[in-house]
């Protein structure tokens, strides 16, 4: 039976010796399983490990929200187990997301030991930033390659508005810190709003340039009832690029970072312009991840409801992978060839929110 009083939660950050079993390669699915039914291998994962957030961003979340309860969460240890398997499997990269995951209690355990995964590539994370000037050095010594930061403006009243709670001055404090760390690249990730932050495009923008980091725009997804249509804020790519086109000037790149986004380079500059476009682009052809919730769902789509669950085989077999590996690979196959968000903008089809699948 496992110690409860030694698990990472538990314990002071980086405690040695604690990594939890993780059973040899037995299973008949072996590295390389993760093919669909479409022919798309899936290579990489974001891992969710938590649903809660320290920020109550109005696309995002409603504004009263009810948090799981811990018992229905991944452990850090299952959550290490899980990707472990999924590594196993053959996945490359794995991202670190939430809810915000520099709230959940010991994340750096868990990240250094993600990172040191044989046959693991690459480790990144996305965050609202707010913990970044505590964990920045932290999350570099951890292994993390990689740091998207979530930032929509660059006016504090409307940052408090758009996060409810946030304090973007603390915000471009972990920026500062994150860029002292030295990750290999920072992104920002700008979610695009009409009449709520279309303005402040080009100043997003200038301000990557000016700090040498990329920035992507992801046009609003309708994953969750947020209290409030969508129609009316939704900004698409197009009309941002044109935007941007007034001001800078933009080459198309084919450059990738291996997920969605499609890039612009600024010459004379080393910032990428992305946009993630799952209405006017929609990226499903190329589809190359999964996504696991804090409480242990595979959703092999991002805009579908399917889903298979994971946390019961976790605790049923806690020390054999193979019905896990067998579940992995068998929602697989119930992976969507696409999802459509078109029509979607005023009643939400996938009900759970974006703090649930982690973006
Ligand atoms: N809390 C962290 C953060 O905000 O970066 C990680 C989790 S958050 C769910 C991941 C990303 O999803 C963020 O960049 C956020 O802006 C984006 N996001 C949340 N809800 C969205 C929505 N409805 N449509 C598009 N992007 C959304
Ligand atoms: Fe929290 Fe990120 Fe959702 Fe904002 S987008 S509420 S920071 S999980």
């Amino acid at each position: 039976m496992r110690n409860e009083s030694l698990t990472p939660e538990a314990v002071p950050a980086s405690p040695v010796g604690l990594s939890p079993p993780i059973s040899p390669v037995t299973s008949r699915h072996p590295k390389g399983a993760l093919v669909d039914k479409f022919g798309r291998h899936v290579t990489y994962i974001r891992l969710s490990i938590t649903d809660r957030c320290d920020f109550r961003c109005s696309y995002c979340m409603a504004e009263e929200m009810t948090f799981l309860p811990r018992a229905q969460v991944l452990t850090l240890e299952e959550c290490l187990r899980i990707a472990g398997t999924f590594v196993d499997l053959g996945v490359t990269k794995v991202r670190v997301t939430g809810g915000e995951p520099l709230v959940r209690h010991n994340a750096i355990w868990l990240l250094e030991r993600i990172a040191g995964l044989s046959g693991l590539k690459e480790l990144v994370i996305t965050t609202n930033g707010s913990q970044l000037d505590r964990f920045a050095a932290a999350l570099r010594a951890a292994g993390v390659r990689r740091i998207n930061v979530s930032l929509d403006t660059l006016r504090s009243q409307r940052f408090r508005e758009i996060t409810r709670v946030g304090d973007l001055a603390k915000v471009l404090r972990g920026l500062d810190a994150a860029q002292a760390a030295g990750f290999e690249r920072l992104k920002l990730n700008t979610v695009m709003m009409r009449g709520v932050n279309d303005d402040e495009l080009i100043d997003l923008v200038q301000f990557a340039v000016d700090r040498a980091i990329d920035i992507a725009f992801i046009e609003e997804m309708p994953l969750g009832d947020i209290g409030h249509a969508r129609q009316s804020t939704y900004f698409g790519s197009e009309e941002a690029l044109a935007r941007l086109q007034t001001r800078f000037v933009l080459l198309p790149s084919t450059e990738t970072t291996g997920g969605p986004a499609r890039y612009w380079r600024i010459p004379g500059t080393s910032t990428r312009v992305g946009f993630i476009a799952p209405h006017s682009h929609n990226f499903c052809d190329t589809c190359n991840r999964v996504r696991i919730t804090a409480r242990g769902e595979l959703y092999p789509c991002l805009g579908n409801n399917d889903a298979g669950k994971l946390l019961p085989l976790l605790r049923a077999y806690p020390s054999d992978d193979g019905p896990l590996r067998a579940a992995i690979v068998r929602t697989l196959g119930i992976k969507a060839k696409g999802h459509d968000f078109g029509n979607q903008m005023s009643t939400p089809q996938v009900v759970r929110f974006m703090s649930m699948t982690g973006g």
